[in-house]
């Protein structure tokens, strides 16, 4: 998900770009199951997933003085569960990918399945947010809900998290102080929430929330 309502997500919701022709193709159908990166399968599930992401997300920008394209945010999801040793699982990875074409983008979960098969389109509906609940409660929802998700789904909620205050820190947005101190303390208390799902993503996690607090201090 996007910041889960953290507001990162640039035009959130103007996005009906449609997916086009050659998205829905092998990935999911079996093939691409937690199949090795190097393989041809993997390989093209996951550029699959890009292209699908890149045009939904198309004309969408990251909050943040740079305003680079939204499409990065998903890249850094994604790469960042590669770097720590689960680019493994291409159908994470592809999920990583696909985080916040639902909840940004209108993009329906049937449309996922079509395109990307059962167990994509359950991780990336794992971290999306009901977009019927106000700001407010789709966060402490998110707090409340995260320990009882699948491993997949708290995999790409911590990944998410560490992309999204590393920008907020690297890139940041037009808040207010306050605003930003309430991001890290919000992204804390769902972290402390999985706590156990792996060691090097909440090492990370708490090193940029140590270097958030230390800037906003400043
Ligand atoms: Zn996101």
């Amino acid at each position: 998900m996007t910041a889960s309502g953290g507001g990162f997500s640039g035009d959130a919701g103007s996005g009906t770009a449609g997916s086009g022709a050659g998205v829905s193709g092998t990935a999911g159908s079996g093939d691409a199951v937690s199949g090795d990166l190097v393989s041809g399968a993997g390989v093209s599930g996951l550029l699959q997933a890009l292209r699908f992401a890149a045009e939904k997300h198309r004309d969408h920008r990251r909050k943040g003085a740079t305003a680079a394209p939204y499409i990065n945010h998903p890249i850094t999801v994604a790469e960042q569960l590669a770097a720590l040793g689960l680019g493994s699982d291409v159908e994470l990875l592809m999920a990583a990918i696909l985080h916040d074409v639902v909840e940004d983008t209108g993009t329906t979960e049937a449309e996922l399945v079509e395109a990307f098969g059962e167990r994509v389109t359950r991780i990336v509906m794992e971290v999306t947010d009901d977009g019927n609940l106000r700001r407010e409660e789709r966060k402490s929802q998110t707090v409340s809900n995260i320990a009882g998700k699948s491993r997949e789904a708290r995999l790409l909620k911590l990944s998410d998290l560490i992309a999204n205050i590393g920008d907020m820190i690297h890139h940041p947005p037009h808040w207010d102080d306050e605003r930003k101190r309430e991001y890290l303390d919000w992204g804390e208390a769902v972290v402390n929430r999985l706590r156990g799902t792996h060691h090097g993503l909440e090492a990370r996690f708490d090193a940029l929330v140590r270097e958030g607090r230390a800037v906003l201090t400043e």
